[in-house]
């Protein structure tokens, strides 16, 4: 493409502007399990990555492929690989980039999955310490000779807490370390990690990139600020070209062609509609999110509202420079006094369940379910109490939400 174009100008034109047959506007349902080719050189050549091209989808196929240019010009990337969910993607980083002599540091407000699969990590032998990444000094005091990632996300989920980015990515770049930044929970249209200098941004494209709930996907963008030159993790047959793509050359093959957490096309294709008003419905469900924190801040049966919109916010000031608006994720703290699962059953229109950037609001009780593995101490740890429940914010009138949230209060 010529000039830079707008953030949905560019989604909406990109499949086209790639090139589509008949002028298609979208990229097609490729189902091909594998490509052939007339001479066999050709399949050679895709084989060892000297064309473009494709030879047995699960590690790429056309619809797949569009859909991973779109994240990259969403995120202001170099590259990226989709996966068949955000877990797929996380587990791929990690087999693909990270050996048993490194440690890693990692945020401890973490999504529950994540924060799974790296106690497995921790089984089979790797290095991992969590911090409270909303200060940098925590993740510098936590620093080893072989640190070599730092792992955290935007806000976390449920308490909303924002990682102290900026400082965090100085450190990153300082030491080499690779950064990755979970974007899931701002989208690139609110926040794009990259100006926080993460070398990697992991986008659950199941949630706000999708936004209908009707597919699950992950996605992992390089940024291009890493250069793999000095990185001794690199095989030597991914050492082909510009070293700053060695990273993603390993990921495709280490991560997604040998553990196979390939996304569907038909998920790409769903991802890809969805994506194109990923703006439109940002700025409509942040907005109902910010009004419903308000009437929530000014009610007496709710005790504390976390959401980064809010002026009584930790991270208030710091939330407001980094992101374009504040995010459609919120939880509430009940007064003891509400029965929590009353308060839950009398809502109407808010569905309960465990989702998030739908574009139907969705409620659910975080120690009772997302959390109930971790078990009573971990969760107070975390700041985790048994009345707070978690507000995925969708794209419904607000008159309409306000009414369910204050009937349901009433009673
Ligand atoms: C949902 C989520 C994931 C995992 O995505 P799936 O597509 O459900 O596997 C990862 N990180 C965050 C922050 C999430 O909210």
């Amino acid at each position: 493409m010529t000039a830079k174009k707008g953030f949905t100008t560019t989604i909406l034109h990109s499949d086209r502007l790639n090139g589509t047959e008949y002028g298609a506007m979208h990229s097609p349902i490729h189902t091909s399990v594998a490509y052939g080719y007339d001479n066999v050189m050709d399949l050679v050549d895709v084989f060892q990555n000297r064309t473009k091209g494709y030879a047995y989808s699960r590690q790429g196929s056309p619809t797949v492929s569009a859909l991973e240019h779109k994240v990259t010009q969403m995120e202001k990337g170099t590259s990226t690989i989709a996966f068949s969910t955000g877990m797929a993607a996380i587990a791929a980083i990690f087999t693909a980039l990270i050996r048993k002599t490194d440690h890693v540091i990692a945020s401890s407000y973490l999504f529950g999955n994540s924060r799974s699969i790296f106690s497995s990590f921790i089984e089979m032998g790797l290095d991992f310490t969590f911090v409270d990444a909303t200060s940098v000094e925590n993740v510098k005091a936590a620093m080893k000779d072989n640190t070599r990632m730092v792992f955290i996300e935007t806000i976390a989920n449920p308490a909303t807490q924002v990682a102290d980015m900026i400082k965090i990515g100085d450190l990153c770049e300082e030491k080499g370390l690779l950064y990755v930044v979970d974007n899931t929970m701002t989208s690139p249209y609110l926040f794009t990690p990259v100006d926080v200098k993460a070398t990697h941004v992991v986008n659950a494209l199941t949630k706000y990139i999708g936004g209908h709930g009707n597919a699950l996907g992950g996605s992992v963008t390089d940024t291009g600020l890493y250069d793999y030159a000095s990185f001794p993790n690199i095989y030597d047959v991914y050492k082909k070209g510009d070293s700053k793509t060695w990273g993603m050359s390993q990921l495709r093959k280490k991560g997604l062609r040998d553990a196979g957490g390939t996304l569907s096309p038909e998920a790409a294709h769903s991802l890809s509609v969805g994506s194109e008003t990923l703006a439109l419905r940002m700025e409509r469900s942040t907005d109902n999110a910010m009004a419903l924190a308000n009437f929530f801040e000014a009610h007496p049966l709710i005790k504390k509202v976390y959401y980064p919109g809010v002026a009584s916010h930790p991270q208030h000031e710091l939330a407001g420079k980094l992101f374009k608006k504040y995010g459609s994720l919120m939880s509430i703290e009940l007064d003891e006094s509400v029965d929590w699962v009353k308060f839950l059953n009398k809502l109407k229109l808010v569905v309960k369940s465990s989702n998030l950037g739908d574009t139907r609001t969705l409620a659910i009780p975080v120690a009772q379910t997302i959390f109930s593995e971790l078990g009573p101490e971990k969760r107070a740890e975390m700041g985790i109490s048994d009345f707070m429940i978690r507000l995925s914010i969708g794209i419904e009138d607000i008159e309409d939400l306000l009414g369910d949230f204050s009937a349901a209060l009433e009673s």
